[in-house]
């Protein structure tokens, strides 16, 4: 057994203000709709991460980067709130915070415009600066939303001081992935749309998806089915674990919920089958409520949710 870690989790990657309406449809090449009331929020998907995770009672920290402006100082609030570290977190003040401009249909589906700001200037030597931490961490939880040198360099590192890696790619990338990132990955966690081109199977089933990207490289993979759960792939086979079905009210950034969580059992020492059980409850709690910090679960709220 490892010594008890300072954190359980430490997310490195990005942080982002949502500035989200909502539309009765969306608009076309060249057309404009009307819609409702701005909704600003915290988000970006590291730094979402990691509120979901601190949320639910896990130790956790975060490395990204801000803008030194009112979007920047909203964000450091939404995860001290939440419980997160942010000592790690770098305030820039030659850079705009990152900014995701999203629009809600009806349906809870959502399109989303990032414009990355400070998120661009998180650097490997940033990454290496904060080797301690990584060090200290039980897991390290890591998306595509920085520079890919820095996930790489955060990959490593993990790497060399036996911190586990949970691997979003998401966005996901046009290239593959790099074999020494895939390598790390325990689990990768993929939706469907990165599920399917990162396997290169366009039309192929989760259970297929997931072996192809094993077959690549990756420890263990975790596939995220929306309103139909998960699918598992690790050392002792697969796992379907089904959704829980709720009124879908906004999805944004339910699958940074599902991936803090996953990170704070697998911390815990949960097995991955058992991590992603959980995940897929705090993801369907996430979809209940508009935005996306503003909608991720306490223990308790969760327990409430399962009855
Ligand atoms: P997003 O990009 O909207 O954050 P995603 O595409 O990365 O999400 P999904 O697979 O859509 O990820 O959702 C992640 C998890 O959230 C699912 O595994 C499930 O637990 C939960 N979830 C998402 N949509 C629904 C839904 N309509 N009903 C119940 N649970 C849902």
């Amino acid at each position: 057994m490892k010594e008890r870690h300072m954190y359980d989790v430490l997310v490195v990657g990005s942080a982002n203000a949502d500035l989200t309406v909502r539309v009765e449809r969306r608009p076309g090449a060249g057309e404009t709709v009307l819609g409702t009331d701005l909704m600003e929020s915290a988000g970006g998907k590291g730094a979402n991460q990691a509120a979901a995770a601190a949320r639910l009672g896990g130790r956790t920290a975060l490395l990204a980067r801000v803008g030194g402006d009112a979007f920047g100082e909203l964000l450091l609030s939404a995860q001290r709130d939440a419980g997160t570290d942010v000592a790690p977190v770098i305030v820039d003040e030659a850079a705009r915070t990152g900014t995701a401009m999203i629009i809600v249909s009806p349906d809870g589906d959502n399109s989303i415009v990032v414009s990355p700001g400070a998120n661009a200037a998180l650097t490997p030597a940033d990454v290496a600066a904060a080797a301690d931490v990584i060090a200290a961490s039980s897991v390290v939880s890591l998306q595509l939303e920085i520079p890919m040198e820095s996930v790489r360099a955060a990959a490593a590192a993990a790497e060399d001081a036996g911190t586990r890696v949970v691997l979003n790619p998401s966005p996901a990338p046009e290239a593959p992935l790099a074999p020494e990132l895939l390598a790390v990955a325990d689990p990768l966690v993929v939706n469907e749309h990165e599920a399917r081109q990162l396997s290169g199977l366009a039309d192929g089933k989760p259970g297929e998806w997931a072996h192809a990207l094993r077959d690549k490289g990756a420890r263990s993979v975790v596939v995220t089915l929306g309103g139909e759960g998960a699918l598992v792939l690790d050392a002792s086979g697969v796992t379907e674990v089904a959704g829980v079905r709720v009124k879908a009210v906004d999805t944004t950034g339910a699958g940074d919920a599902f991936t803090g969580a996953l990170a704070t059992r697998l911390a815990r020492g949960d097995a991955l089958p058992d991590a992603a059980r959980f995940a897929v409850r705090v993801g369907a709690a996430a979809v209940t409520k508009p935005g996306a910090q503003p909608s991720y679960p306490t223990a308790a709220e969760l327990d409430a949710l399962s009855g």
